[in-house]
């Protein structure tokens, strides 16, 4: 009954859905600065009904949109912040940079996707529960910048996420499959150095260079990678090299790491040593240092009750159907692919991918017991510490093409984009409805996660004070 409720208003009201994402593609807007991406789903979701709590945890482009009462209480994750430097001319089969969009930026990871099949969701639910006469809750969650600027631990910190029974949410890819992960935590912070600036010939001995420490800690750095667990990772940027002039000594220089590990103490662990690093650096230098954490975002939690269950429903509507068009698009897509990126896509799928085709046509198998490690983060995690939380993904590219990459700019408006959008929605919304239906299901999910939590409770990353850092805002 659910499962026709839900395949009937999805495939009767995709195409506005189809024509928001379209349009959130063309603004492409950096992480925190989201403003039009934001209202056009704020304006949406108030004309399906939706009550709408705009600015929440002190970021003016994540809001809260609810429907329904009572419990449970089921929410649907969405983003909407695109990538800077990824500028693409739709549907073209090589790079080039855009003439529509002219910021420069371009959705390489398919968060417009990625927002509006969240969003279309919650609506199908909202639908269902009403017609169904149903009792519970949905809420979509309009999540920004998950791009580095971890959106969603803020919305944690914050306690959006406190009262909800279970979070689902899905991913742009080029399978349809769980996500059945293990991403890393992250510890991102600025390292500023301050020593005394001095004529760099004549009175060398006067000054004390900031860049020099700067040069110190990342070496120490580099020299610590030897002895740290191997799924860890460092990378750091410079965002001040002390100016261009080389016969001044430089008196500021500033790096921002980003520090990850595959569970929350193991960053933070990490995180202090590199402290202690620039600690040295500092003394050895006879400079000043200011460390600022910056942001912070937790590892995945696993939910194998979940994954079970979205997989059952991601089963039952199944791959899109493609016409020839579409299958010539993708063979095209595909083709601009080198081996090792098919390679790379194919591992993370559970069943082997023998025979590497243009277009991912199936339902990739579940084995609960095999997650597959992903060497990034995703702010998706926090939200799995404080609910049980689950994540499909589908098909909306060519198999091989990479996220962050200009194929994926190039495809987001494409009819495969589309098709992948509305399977996710129809997953997302089934495996909704089945927990508001089924309180046993919905009991053991929650107990799985308690026991997860067993040996280390959630405690934030982000310290209390930390802001979001919202560009324009000072700290
Ligand atoms: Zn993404």
């Amino acid at each position: 009954m659910t499962i026709e409720l839900v395949q009937d208003f999805i495939e009767s009201s995709k195409d506005k859905y189809i024509q928001l994402s379209d349009e959130i593609w063309q603004y492409a807007e950096l992480g925190y600065t989201e403003q039009k991406s934001a209202a056009a789903h704020i304006a949406f979701l108030k004309a399906a009904g939706f009550t709408v709590r705009e600015g929440v945890a002190g970021i003016p482009t994540a809001f809260v949109a609810e429907a329904g009462s009572g419990g449970p209480v089921i929410g649907i994750l969405g983003e909407f912040d695109a990538l800077s430097g990824l500028s693409q001319e739709s549907l073209a089969l090589s790079c080039c940079p855009s003439t529509e969009i002219s910021n420069g930026n371009g959705h390489g990871c398919g968060h417009h996707l990625l927002g509006t099949s969240a969003h279309l969701a919650a609506v199908a639910v909202k639908n269902a529960l009403e017609r169904g006469g149903i009792e519970g809750t949905v809420r979509f969650y309009g999540c920004p910048a998950e791009e580095g600027g971890w959106g969603k631990t803020f919305m944690t910190r914050a306690g959006l996420f406190d009262d909800v029974s279970a979070a689902i949410t899905w991913h742009p890819g080029v399978a349809n499959t769980i996500m059945n992960l293990e991403s890393l935590a992250v510890k991102q912070a600025y390292f500023r150095f301050k020593g005394v600036a001095a004529h760099a010939g004549a009175s060398p001995h006067l000054g004390r260079s900031a860049l020099d420490a700067l040069e110190l800690m990342n070496i120490g750095t580099n020299f610590l990678r030897e002895h740290m667990i191997p799924d860890a990772r460092v990378h750091y940027a410079i965002t001040d090299a002390g100016g261009v002039a080389p016969n001044v000594v430089q008196p500021n220089a500033a790096a921002l790491y980003m520090i990850r590990a595959p569970r929350n103490r193991d960053a933070s662990e990490l995180y202090e040593r590199i402290c202690n690093i620039a600690r040295g650096a500092a003394l050895m230098t006879d400079c000043e240092l200011e460390i600022e954490v910056h942001s912070a975002c937790s590892n995945l939690l696993r939910n194998t009750t979940l994954n079970e269950l979205m997989q059952a429903k991601l089963k039952q509507f199944g791959a899109p159907q493609y016409d020839s068009e579409e299958l010539q698009f993708a063979e095209s897509m595909h083709r601009t692919t080198r081996p090792e990126e098919v390679e790379m896509a194919g591992r993370m799928l559970a069943s082997a991918w023998r025979q590497p085709k243009a277009l991912f046509d199936g339902v990739d198998e579940l084995y609960n017991d095999r997650p597959s490690k992903m060497h990034g983060s995703t702010d998706v995690g926090d939200v799995s510490w404080v609910t049980p939380t689950v994540q499909c993904m589908t098909a909306c590219f060519a198999f091989g093409t990479s996220p962050h990459s200009w194929q994926w700019v190039s495809q987001g408006k494409s009819a495969l984009a589309h098709k992948g959008m509305t399977l996710a929605a129809k997953t997302m919304a089934a495996t909704a409805l089945e927990l508001y239906t089924n309180p046993l299901l919905l009991a053991a999910a929650r107990t799985e996660l308690k026991e997860r939590l067993a040996d280390e409770p959630y405690v934030c990353p982000i310290p209390d004070g930390v802001q979001p850092p919202i560009p324009g805002r000072s700290a």
